[in-house]
């Protein structure tokens, strides 16, 4: 006899932001989780527009009035009562296409960049927002997701000695259109939250049932539930604005006592090496030690411009963990850890291709020729680095440069191998080519590179 026993729909499978637990911490409810990220004065908030969209053509205006009204409507909430002398300051900048080449971005302190879904989807992350802070630099981006998400509610069957038990599952999905206001208005001011240091709120999962199916308000604009199915009524609530004063006090962002210490900096995460081939697998070395079986924590991998290219959940389990990606640009990486029960956080960076402060550091016994290199062989070079010429065309040059005793290949280049020099040597080619590094510099990075055995010597 088949008999089915209905459980409990497990709801939250997806976050709308960057907190997407894989293991579900018997936490006590009703509060905060952490978020390592705080504003050291009154924060300026840049909006930078979205590039047109033929779909949607008036959706990058909206998006930026949206903002506006979520940051009018914190700054309201957190200076309530304060009359005429407010202390919670907020700038919004926003950032309109025609100004984007002249805009000095260095003033952000939190950037919220739009896009229809997430640029790096390679494992079908949906979400409708992500808070990404970076750690080294001490600044936040945000990446809002325009399009709608919609829930996807999947019926799970499995027999266990001969019962069927079921289950709904949600597997959300974009739907195409653009987002309701709804969503777009919760996700921007929930991510904002995050930016100011708010983790997410967390309620048992009948209430968080009753939440998405609408029966109930949301105590936070914190709830982490990117199915808003439902959700007519979203606000910043009394809850989270006092969770900001308990952190920052009620002397507003500016005030510089009574910040919480934040610095649970602790080392808990390494690279394997600080550098690696384009392709090459990355692997992240993380201690667990400190780990109990419910602890769980979140790496991000952002790239140069802050970018998120993975993340993803690990527990006491995971000790080393293969990047999921292959990493093929040439550039910089922070993976950086964040574990949301005790705020502890960490990162470690990266490097793919050539490292250039390598380059111009070192190697000090490598006396400093003055080295003359004819003009041809730097044009090949910059031929090559814009992918005009073919590889043979720069190995003539570096052929030239070793029989002038510039730079010792130990054997001649292999020719038929050439589909084995490392991309990012074009990388160093350019930067030559465009006089950011000196001849010395480029020889000695050659030289480095064939002293390495990474430019393939024949045989
Ligand atoms: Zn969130």
């Amino acid at each position: 006899m088949k008999k089915t026993i209905p459980t409990i729909a497990l709801i939250v499978l997806f976050s709308w932001s960057v907190f997407v637990p894989t293991v579900v911490p018997a936490f006590a409810t009703g509060q905060f989780l952490q978020m390592p990220i705080r504003v050291h004065h009154g924060p300026i908030i840049c909006a930078i527009e979205p590039h047109a969209d033929p779909n949607f053509p008036t959706v990058g205006k909206q998006l930026l009035d949206e903002t506006e009204y979520a940051v009018i409507d914190w700054k309201a909430k957190l200076n309530q009562g304060l009359g005429r002398h407010p202390v919670w300051n907020i700038t919004l900048v926003k950032v309109p296409i025609s100004q984007q080449n002249s805009f000095n971005y260095t003033e952000c302190d939190i950037t919220i960049k739009y896009f229809p879904q997430p640029q790096k989807n390679s494992n079908g992350f949906i979400a409708t927002g992500v808070t990404i802070p970076n750690f080294e630099t001490g600044k936040t981006n945000i990446e809002i997701y325009y399009l709608d998400v919609e829930p996807n509610w999947i019926k799970k069957e499995w027999t266990v000695g001969g019962q069927m038990y079921y289950t709904y599952v949600d597997e959300p999905q974009y739907t195409g259109l653009v987002a309701t206001s709804t969503q777009l208005d919760s996700t921007i001011r929930h991510e904002i939250g995050h930016s100011f240091g708010l983790g997410h709120y967390i309620v048992p999962y009948d209430r968080l049932r009753n939440i998405i199916n609408g029966l109930e308000d949301m105590p936070s604009i914190m709830i982490d539930a990117v199915t808003i199915l439902g959700v007519k009524h979203y606000d910043i609530t009394p809850l989270d604005v006092a969770q900001v004063k308990s952190t920052y006090g009620d002397g507003g962002f500016d005030n510089p006592i009574q910040k919480k210490d934040y610095h649970h900096m602790v080392h808990q995460i390494s690279m394997s090496k600080q550098y690696y081939q384009p392709g090459e697998e990355v692997t992240l070395d993380v201690n667990t030690g400190m780990f109990d079986d419910k602890s769980f924590a979140e790496i991000l991998v952002i790239d140069s411009n802050n970018t998120m290219i993975e993340n993803i959940g690990i527990s006491k389990l995971n000790s080393t963990i293969p990047l999921g990606n292959a990493y093929q640009k040439n550039e910089k990486y922070l993976a950086e850890m964040i574990n949301p029960i005790t705020g502890d956080w960490d990162f470690a960076s990266f490097t793919v291709g050539v490292p250039i402060s390598q380059i111009t550091n070192m190697n000090q016994n490598i006396p400093v020729l003055q080295t003359q290199i004819p003009s041809w062989v730097k044009n090949n070079a910059k031929l090559w680095s814009q992918n005009l010429i073919p590889d043979e065309e720069f190995v003539k040059g570096l052929e030239f440069l070793s029989v002038q005793g510039m730079i010792k290949i130990p054997h001649s280049i292999d020719e038929n191998n050439l589909g084995r020099i490392p991309v990012w040597i074009k990388t160093a080619a350019k930067l030559w080519s465009t006089g950011e590094i000196s001849d010395d510099e480029f020889v000695r990075g050659l030289q480095y590179l064939t002293d390495n055995g990474i430019i393939p010597a024949q045989k």
